[in-house]
This record gives C-alpha cells, sequence and structure tokens, in this order.
C-alpha cells in the first residue's frame, strides 16, 4: 500500500463518508467541503495526475460525476446546479496527488455562501448529507431509461 490519502480511503484504512462505490469508482464527501454535499470521486486504481489515468478510466470517473450532478439536483439536497472540476497539477492548486473530480452542488443566488464556504471549508452532518445524496442516486437510477 502506497502512502496515498485516497488510496487508505479506497482501502477503508482510512475515514471517510462514502455515496458510492463500484469495481473501478469510489464517490465520497470532501472532508473541507465548500457546500454541503461537496463530493469527490476518485479512480480506485491509483493515478497521481489525469496523464497517469486510463482514458477509459477517466470516463468512467466523469459519468459518475454526471450522475452525482443529477443527484444533488434530485435528491434532499434540492441543488439548482453543480460545478464539476478536476485540478490537475500544483499548478492547478491539486493538493492531493490521486486524480479526484470535484462535485459542488450549488443553489441559485448562493454566490454569497459559496464564497464562505471557500474560506470556512466546515463539513455539514456528513451522515444525512451522504444519506441526501445516496437517495438521489437511486431516484436518478430509477427514472433513468434502459
Ligand atoms: P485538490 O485541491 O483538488 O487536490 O483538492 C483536494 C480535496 O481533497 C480538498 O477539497 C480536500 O478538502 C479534500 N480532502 C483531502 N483529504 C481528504 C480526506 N481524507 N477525505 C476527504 N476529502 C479530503
Ligand atoms: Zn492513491
Amino acid at each position: 500500500m502506497n502512502d496515498c490519502a485516497f488510496c487508505r480511503i479506497v482501502a477503508d484504512e482510512a475515514p471517510a463518508t462514502k455515496v458510492y462505490e463500484d469495481d473501478h469508482l469510489c464517490a465520497f464527501l470532501d472532508i473541507r467541503p465548500i457546500t454541503r454535499g461537496h463530493t469527490l470521486v476518485i479512480p480506485k486504481r491509483h493515478a497521481a495526475r489525469l496523464s497517469d489515468l486510463d482514458a477509459e478510466l477517466g470516463a468512467r470517473v466523469f459519468r459518475l460525476g454526471h450522475r452525482l450532478a443529477a443527484a444533488v439536483q434530485h435528491g434532499g439536497l434540492a441543488a439548482d446546479g453543480a460545478n464539476l472540476l478536476i485540478n490537475d497539477g500544483a499548478a492547478a492548486f491539486q493538493t492531493v496527488d490521486h486524480v479526484h473530480l470535484h462535485v459542488i452542488p450549488r443553489k441559485h443566488g448562493d454566490k454569497l455562501r459559496f464564497v464562505k464556504g471557500l474560506v470556512l471549508r466546515r463539513p455539514h452532518d456528513p451522515e444525512s448529507t451522504a444519506a441526501a445524496i445516496r437517495a438521489g442516486i437511486a431516484a436518478k437510477d430509477q427514472g433513468a431509461q434502459p
């Protein structure tokens, strides 16, 4: 096992509030969220940078980000939109060297709350937040076309 914080989360060797997991991917709440429901999507296989990431796996990461962007709008979080973002490299403010896609729920008129969240980065009741996102994923999956 390497000393990567996100690999330890994948291996359940470090705590995290997971909202989704499959054979390839894991999604969990950001420990210092900008907004309620701020989630990180990661490939389970370690890749420090986008240049280390298999393109197919990158597509899976984005596909899950796409689902989560819908889930935060359809579940209890009732977001109106989301920012999806990858910081690739230290020059782009990447601080954890394991590729991660940020999914940051947004509400209409939340500009001031967003800026405050960017400064304070305080957690919001992780368990109820994660439950709302899981419910959103389930609601979207039920309504999904085959
Ligand atoms: P970045 O600047 O894109 O590398 O962002 C890294 C993100 O990972 C930040 O938003 C951190 O709050 C978040 N983070 C760091 N360690 C953990 C952890 N152990 N569990 C959850 N989120 C984390
Ligand atoms: Zn890793």
